[in-house]
């Protein structure tokens, strides 16, 4: 399913070109256009979903299976050291275009990619018992 005025949706499906990496019947993989290091790449299923949220099972199941692939062409071929896998959303979590996307970006010694956090501290008390919770949500 697509969605009117989503720019991923046409660039998944063909209608805007892109750098193209690899296709399939359910993924078009691409470089982003404002890449935070060399080969920064996204993993675009065609089918829309807001993000991960959304997403349906089969897609989620075939797009790890992609991102193992990707990863590992990225390091043939790139003199990579490393590689984040990020996926944000939501706008506080730093989601800017809303069809689910996969950032494959590799990492260098001297780079200038910022992915992180500042440790926080657990609370062991509320841990077990969120972790009660949220895990009794899984089915
Ligand atoms: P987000 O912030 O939603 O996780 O990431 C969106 C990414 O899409 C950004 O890294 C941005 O550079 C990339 N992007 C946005 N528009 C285009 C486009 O038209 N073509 C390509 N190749 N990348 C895009
Ligand atoms: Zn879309």
């Amino acid at each position: 399913m697509k969605k009117d005025d989503c720019i991923f949706c046409k660039i998944a499906n063909g209608e805007i070109p892109s750098t193209t990496i690899y296709e399939d019947d359910d993924f078009r993989v691409f470089f982003d256009i404002a890449p935070a290091s060399k080969g920064h790449c996204l993993i675009v299923p065609k089918e829309h979903f807001d993000n991960v949220f959304e997403m349906n099972e089969e897609t989620a199941g075939k797009l790890f299976v992609l991102a193992t692939k990707v990863a590992r062409s990225l390091k043939k071929e790139l003199n990579l050291e490393g590689l984040n896998i990020v996926q944000n959303n939501g706008t506080i979590a730093g989601q800017t275009v809303f069809h689910f996307h996969m950032h494959m970006i590799p990492r260098y010694t001297g780079d200038t990619v910022n992915v992180g956090w500042k440790p926080g501290e657990a609370d062991m008390e509320e841990l077990s018992k969120l972790a009660k919770k949220v895990g009794d949500n899984i089915l």
